[in-house]
Order: C-alpha cells, then sequence, then structure tokens
C-alpha cells in the first residue's frame, strides 16, 4: 500500500517538477530553489501569464523556495508605469507575495559592464552594417551565413566604438554590437546575434541615461544570473534561444541559471497576446483592458472570477511540453466550482411578469427567511420581504403548456422560493393579447419551513416583491470571438469578434437586501447565473455582471469523450 502510494505521488510530478526534485536532491545550487515571473510592462496580464505566475510561485512555495518579480523593461518603447502597477495588483490578486521586485534596467550599468567583456574576450563587435545588409549575410538554416566585415575588428577599436555608441555620437540604426558566436550555426539565433542597439527613447525607469539598449537576449538570461536564480521557466518558443542562453552564461563566467520550457496557454474564443488585447482597447472593441470579456487577469476579476478558481484552473491544465489548445469552458467550470461553494443565493428576476395574490392583505409584508447559502452551513441567513405583488420571471409562465411543465399555468401551482405555494387564477392581458399580468392565490398553510398544506408541487419558482424591488443593470457575456481556434484562422482576429459578446439589460428587479452589495462579493441569482456587482455600479445604480451560467458545458463535453 504504502509503495503504491509513494508512487502515485511521484507520478503526479509534472516534468518540472521533476527537474526540480533532482536538482534538490544532487544539491545543485545547494538544494536552493529561486524562480522569477519576469513581464515585460508593455499590457495588463492575461490568464496565459496566471499560468506561468502560478508556475512559478507555486514551485516556491513547493520545495521552500523563493520568487522574485522581475520587470523586464528592456524596450524603452512600449513601457509605461501604468502597466507595472497593474501587474503588481494582478499577482497579488492572485494570492502571491514576491521575495524582491527587480526590473531588469537596475541591470543596464552591469549589463553593459558584461557587453565590455564580452568584447575583451574578442566575442563581440561593433558592426555598422545596415540591418539589410546583415540579413543578407543570415543564410538560410540549410546554408551557412557569410561573416561580417566588421567581424574581426580589434578589441581596441570595439570598445571605443562601443563607448562612442554609449555617448551618442551615431545615430540610430547606424551601428549595433553583435556577439561573435557562430556564422554557421544550423541555430540562426547564433548566427552573431545582436546584443546592444542605439535607440534615443525615453525609459520609464532610466529616463534619458542610455542611448543603447540591451536585446531581449541579452537581458534576461543575465538578469536570471544577476538574481542567481536556479530554475528560470519560459515558454516554447525560447527553445532556440537556450543555446546562446547558455552560451552567454559560459563567456561571461556569471551564475549558471537553467533555462527550462514549456507550453504557453492557449485559450478557445480569445487571443492571448498582449499586442492583440492592446489593439482591442485601442480600437474601442472593448471598454479596457478590464472589460470583463477580456482574458486579462483584470478583466476576469471585474467579471467575478475569484483567485482560486484561477489557481484551481492552472492547476488543472498542468504543465505540458507541446502547444495546446485549452477548452475555455474548463476555465468556465472552475469558477462555477468555488463560487458554488462561496456565492450567497439570491433572487433577481431579469424579465419581469406582475403576480397578484389575490387572497393576501394589501399594505401586509412578511419577511422571510431565506439561507444565503446552502452549502455553507456558516453562511447564515437574511430576510426577504415577501408581499402581494410580485414579479416572477416571464419566461416561467406558459399559457398553453405542454406535458410535464412543472413552472406556471391557469390552474397550475408552484412554490415560490423561501415562501408559500401559489395557484394560477387568472390571465390578464392588452389589448395585444400579450399577458401583463397573473391573479394568483396563495395557501397559507404552505409556507417554506412549516408546510402543514399537503400539497406537493414540482416546480419552484424565483421572484421579488414589487414594492420592495431595487432596479439594477445586469451584463451578459457570451464569447468574446465567433470561432474556438483563432491561431488556425487565416482572417484577421478583429475579423472574428462575436457582435453579440454583451447583452445589457437595463432593468431587472433585485431584492432589496442587494443594495448592500459591494464589488468583492459573490452572488448566485437563483436559477440565473453567477453574478457580481460591476465597478461602474454607483449608489444609484446597481450594476451586474453575470460571471458565469450556471449550466456546466464542460462535464457534459467530457462525458461524450
Ligand atoms: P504576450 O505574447 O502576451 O505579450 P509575452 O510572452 O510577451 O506574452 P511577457 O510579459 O514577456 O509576455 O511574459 C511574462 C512571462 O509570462 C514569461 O515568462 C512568459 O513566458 C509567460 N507567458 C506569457 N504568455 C503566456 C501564456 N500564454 N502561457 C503561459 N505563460 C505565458
Ligand atoms: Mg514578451
Amino acid at each position: 500500500m504504502i509503495e503504491e502510494k509513494k508512487e502515485s505521488t511521484e507520478k503526479s510530478l509534472n516534468f518540472i517538477e521533476v527537474i526540480v526534485e533532482e536538482d534538490i536532491k544532487s544539491q545543485k545550487h545547494a538544494g536552493r530553489v529561486h524562480t522569477r515571473f519576469p513581464p515585460e510592462p508593455n499590457g495588463y496580464l492575461h490568464i496565459g501569464h496566471a499560468k506561468s505566475i502560478c508556475l512559478n510561485f507555486g514551485l516556491a512555495d513547493r520545495y521552500n523556495g523563493k520568487t522574485n518579480l522581475r520587470f523586464d523593461d528592456t524596450n524603452p518603447v512600449t513601457e509605461e508605469t501604468e502597466y507595472v502597477e497593474s501587474i503588481k495588483n494582478d499577482v497579488r490578486w492572485l494570492g502571491f507575495e514576491w521575495e524582491n521586485e527587480f526590473y531588469a534596467s537596475d541591470y543596464f550599468d552591469q549589463l553593459y559592464e558584461y557587453a565590455v567583456k564580452l568584447i575583451q574576450k574578442g566575442l563581440a563587435y561593433v558592426d555598422e552594417q545596415t540591418s539589410e545588409q546583415m540579413a543578407a549575410q543570415k543564410g538560410t538554416p540549410t546554408e551557412p551565413g557569410k561573416e561580417s566585415p566588421f567581424r574581426n575588428r580589434s578589441v581596441e577599436e570595439n570598445l571605443d566604438l562601443f563607448q562612442r555608441m554609449r555617448k551618442g555620437e551615431f545615430p540610430e540604426g547606424s551601428r549595433v554590437l553583435r556577439a561573435k558566436v557562430d556564422m554557421a550555426s544550423p541555430n540562426m539565433l547564433l548566427r552573431d546575434p545582436i546584443i546592444y542597439r542605439i535607440k534615443f527613447a525615453h525609459h520609464h525607469r532610466t529616463g534619458d541615461k542610455w542611448c543603447i539598449y540591451p536585446m531581449y537576449d541579452f537581458a534576461h538570461g543575465q538578469s536570471d544570473s544577476i538574481e542567481h536564480i536556479t530554475h528560470s521557466i519560459c515558454t516554447l518558443e525560447f527553445i532556440h534561444h537556450r543555446p546562446l542562453y547558455d552560451w552567454f552564461i559560459e563567456k561571461l563566467e556569471i551564475f549558471p541559471s537553467q533555462q527550462i520550457e514549456f507550453a504557453r496557454l492557449n485559450l478557445t474564443y480569445t487571443v492571448m497576446s498582449k499586442r492583440k488585447l492592446l489593439q482591442l482597447v485601442n480600437e474601442k472593441f472593448v471598454t479596457g483592458w478590464d472589460d470583463p470579456r477580456m482574458p486579462t487577469i483584470s478583466g476576469l476579476r471585474r467579471r467575478g472570477y475569484t483567485p482560486a478558481s484561477v489557481r484551481a484552473f492552472a492547476e488543472k491544465i498542468g504543465v505540458a511540453k507541446r502547444d495546446n489548445l485549452i477548452d475555455v469552458s474548463l476555465l468556465e467550470f472552475c469558477v462555477r466550482e468555488d463560487l458554488n461553494k462561496i456565492a450567497t443565493r439570491v433572487m433577481a428576476v431579469l424579465d419581469p411578469l406582475k403576480v397578484i395574490i389575490t387572497n393576501y392583505p394589501e399594505g401586509q409584508t412578511e419577511e422571510l427567511h431565506a439561507e444565503n447559502n446552502p452549502e455553507d452551513a456558516e453562511a447564515g441567513h437574511r430576510t426577504v420581504p415577501f408581499s402581494r405583488e410580485l414579479y416572477i420571471e416571464k419566461e416561467d409562465f406558459m399559457e398553453n403548456p405542454p406535458k410535464k411543465y412543472f413552472r406556471l399555468f391557469p390552474g397550475g401551482m408552484v412554490r415560490l422560493k423561501h415562501a408559500y405555494i401559489i395557484r394560477c387564477d387568472e390571465v390578464i392581458k392588452d389589448a395585444n393579447g400579450e399577458v401583463t399580468e397573473l391573479h394568483c392565490t396563495y395557501i397559507p398553510e404552505s409556507k417554506s419551513g412549516s408546510d402543514t398544506s399537503g400539497i406537493n408541487v414540482k416546480g419552484t419558482l424565483h421572484w421579488v416583491s414589487v414594492p420592495h424591488a431595487v432596479e439594477a443593470e445586469v451584463r451578459l457575456y457570451d464569447r468574446l470571438f465567433t470561432v474556438e481556434d483563432l491561431a488556425a484562422e487565416e482572417r484577421d482576429f478583429k475579423e472574428l469578434i462575436n457582435p453579440d459578446s454583451l447583452q445589457v439589460i437595463e432593468k431587472v428587479y433585485v431584492e432589496p437586501w442587494l443594495k448592500q452589495a459591494t464589488t468583492k462579493d459573490h452572488f448566485q441569482f437563483i436559477r440565473k447565473g453567477y453574478f457580481n456587482l460591476d465597478t461602474d455600479s454607483t449608489s444609484e445604480k446597481l450594476i451586474f455582471n453575470r460571471t458565469v451560467t450556471l449550466k456546466d458545458t464542460w462535464t457534459k463535453t467530457q462525458d461524450k469523450k
């Protein structure tokens, strides 16, 4: 038994945990585990980043290690402080706290020194060809490249030119610093990659101090080394960068961080690149980075997703070595599972039909006992006012129902949630034949909790008392895009936007207790889905988002498989 159990926990390790455990066992880095989450502050974080965050911080948690938050801010053109703040906020919201907050731009002096060291070792040179000339010499994966005529400049000349690049003596694009690796390497990235370029751009932290900036490959791995990161986890597209990552470490003789690649998260019905998400924002397809339809962490938060549900999702999808596409209904499944445990059950009528209880005294109100969450005994209860005039959902009444219709119809009976059994006696219509009102009678002995009526009904409806009802707006969301796999599409992603992804119902009725709702709360509008208060809400006007419907499509598709 014990053996069996041991084996099954071992099996549940993902491939990164296997590497980490081996390193701990062999006492590599004295058994230390130090990861980092390295966002470029050029946009808001999305659910793909959430996966990376959970992975990096999760490893540190599991192996008693540490995680740095490092802003990979080496590109001065696209980065903004607003993004830095949003990223910190999102990581904290997910439930993680970093060991150190670092900025790659803090290492600019050190990186410059590293570049000088490479030059001194004869391993870097200043090239003054145009980018077209350099591209023409690159060769193809099957054909070796040609060496630059500037490749064999003397160390002195290179040092002098590099210093003058730094001083701003040369215009943008006129010179670059290249690593002297191997123009014949089958890995194109090793064919003398550019490591520094001239850019007269203002940087969000270093201001105008620099006019040369390191390229990603000459900043990322070095930053890992500077911070003594043991396991540097990145997405699969960097696999071909790893030989270069290792080359710099070896030649610079710096701390040997290890790069490990995993498959990035792709989700159905959405895009997941900051560049594309920024276009959606700038071109006003959505209201902002935190639009509840966005796959951003801020969008999910505003939509009513919980940190626990996002972490559970990251855990469920695991880590893979091959790119794949995850069904967004799995994410919805995770939030539904969490909200089922924590959401307060309330009543809201989205499409009202008035019901008059003709045998209920006019002017009388009863405060009925309502359990807040049957899944959570500690959630307590509240009261819900009941009176002679109520709203029910239009779709809960049918004048000519089919067989086995358990909702309301002429002569039929239903239970009103937390309240009484009623019977529909009379249907009132307007001049167009539209049903405008139902006249019903209630059974006084059938009160929920003390029902002595002996009557059994199959249907239970939600309702709201007319004189107590509070008006609210609800926003219902659908997929932002019309196709499942956007990467497989040839059409531009903006042509695939779902025009009906937002449905606003301007006037719905909710029970008065919801006046005290805050954006931190989660509700189940009974029979209608999980909702939360939107940040657009004011004390005059309540606005709710539907986080997710109650219907689970995930388990169903899994059953079919
Ligand atoms: P994007 O293409 O969306 O701009 P990026 O990779 O350029 O993403 P970074 O800010 O550089 O974004 O990423 C920070 C970290 O998050 C990196 O380690 C990156 O590998 C990881 N990451 C980004 N997107 C995903 C994703 N879809 N799935 C998993 N990890 C991701
Ligand atoms: Mg990036």
